[in-house]
């Protein structure tokens, strides 16, 4: 018979062997000094260099005012699942500005960008009869969760690869329904879809696009809109799906599209039905974040300052930064107990927190750390970033090569 508490560890000791057991930070962000935070793991103030809050909004004045404003005037939850109570004005005027946003009839807001795509991708592909799904092959965890739960047959085509999912397309049934659903910011690369090619694709075979802009809104395009805003083609996409806790730095996920997309996915899609929608506070914390990066411009430029000097300045110290069109700066280590040793050393002997990333996030092989620099980092920050990686990777003897990951991809 089993004995389950020896197969739950068990099943931990083969992480450990591996080295990738995720241990968490246990962090105390302080609002106005991001991105410091206090570690409760070593007791002391860490600069957070592998958040997600890109552009410093989880402490913009703004969103903090409107949130404390929303629970000190509506209380606390939403008090119900949309159906029954809980859909608040505050959650119709977020669905309504993503909407404007987006330039689309209609949007839908989640409780996470997870189950934004989970949940949507799901019923989309469910409800279109005899449908077939094109995916790419590094799309999100959600997305592919999604797909595999909507049980319409799948196709992944090569990263990014326009050839390969034309070639795939065209050997189809072109009666039958097609869903291309990539992303536009690839979040542990950092590199950047075609957008463009891939609506092309989808207006020849009678497709329709499926786009997550997750790591983009926010942080492309004029008002922040995302990468197909930036490219002048957020018309030709058919579904854009977006979070609100990444570049907006609040929570809560969403997709936006025509009035009858929306309205079918608000009928049928069991994880925006089954639960108690998202508080009044995240939802007015998001549209003023949302209203205020549709307007300024200044936190994305001083952010992109901040990327340029930081890639700069760890390129110079001859570090492994892979190349990358957006925000991100994967720096490559190529193993996942070095990967482990570097982010622990980078926390112990320097301040610095920075996630180690491995398998299954990224490929056996590529494990690396990922660097995001924010608008709050300053010049003195990126020099002790740079002084502290040289150290540890000769200490370490990291030695990792991008060319050489080049050929391997
Ligand atoms: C983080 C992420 C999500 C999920 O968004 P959350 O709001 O954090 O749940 C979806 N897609 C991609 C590509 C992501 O990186």
């Amino acid at each position: 018979m089993i004995n389950y508490e020896s197969h739950f560890r068990s099943s931990i000791d083969r992480l450990k062997a591996e080295g990738r057991y995720r241990v968490f930070n246990d962090l105390e962000r302080k609002a106005g000094s991001f991105p410091l935070a206090l570690s409760h793991i070593t007791g002391r103030t860490v600069t957070v260099w592998c958040s997600n809050d890109y552009l410093g909004m989880g402490q913009h004045p703004k969103v903090i005012t409107a949130m404390a404003e929303a629970i000190g005037r509506l209380g606390a939850g939403a008090g119900g699942t949309r159906n029954i109570s809980g859909t608040h004005h505050a959650v119709v005027t977020l669905e309504n500005t993503l909407a404007e946003l987006h330039k689309k009839e209609a949007a839908l807001v989640f409780t996470s960008g997870y189950v934004a795509n989970e949940t949507s991708l799901g019923t989309l592909c469910a409800m279109l009869p005899d449908c077939i799904i094109y995916s790419d092959e590094c799309n999100h965890n959600s997305m592919i969760v999604g797909i595999r739960n909507s049980r319409a047959e799948k196709h992944i085509f090569r990263h990014n690869d326009v050839n390969h999912l034309e070639s795939l397309l065209k050997t189809a049934d072109p009666a039958r329904p097609k869903v291309i659903a990539f992303e536009s910011v690839y979040s542990m690369d950092g590199d950047i879809s075609p957008i463009k090619a891939f609506c092309g694709l989808a207006d020849t075979y009678n497709a329709i696009t499926y786009l997550d802009e997750v790591h983009a809104v926010g942080m492309y395009g004029g008002r922040g809109a995302g990468v197909a805003e930036r490219e002048g083609i957020m018309h030709r996409v058919t579904v854009i799906q977006g979070t609100l806790g990444k570049a907006y730095g609040v929570m809560g996920g969403y997709i936006a599209g025509s009035r009858a997309l929306v309205d079918m996915i608000r009928s049928y899609a069991p994880g925006f039905i089954f639960t108690t929608a998202l508080p009044p506070a995240l939802a007015a914390g998001a549209t003023a974040s949302i209203r205020h990066l549709m307007e300024s411009d200044d936190e994305r430029n001083r952010q992109r300052y901040s990327v340029r000097v930081t890639r700069e300045m760890l390129e110079k110290a001859g570090l492994p930064v892979m190349p990358t069109d957006s925000h991100i700066l994967p720096v490559l280590v190529a193993d996942p107990v070095l990967c482990k040793q570097a982010s622990d050393m980078l926390l112990e002997q320097f301040d610095i927190y920075v996630q180690p990333i491995n398998y299954p996030t990224v490929p056996r092989g590529t494990e690396r750390l990922r660097i995001t620099p924010n608008p709050c980092h300053t010049h003195e920050m990126m020099m002790e970033l740079t002084r502290a990686l040289v150290w540890v990777f000769e200490r370490l003897g990291i030695r990792a090569d991008v060319e050489k990951l080049r050929e391997v991809a």
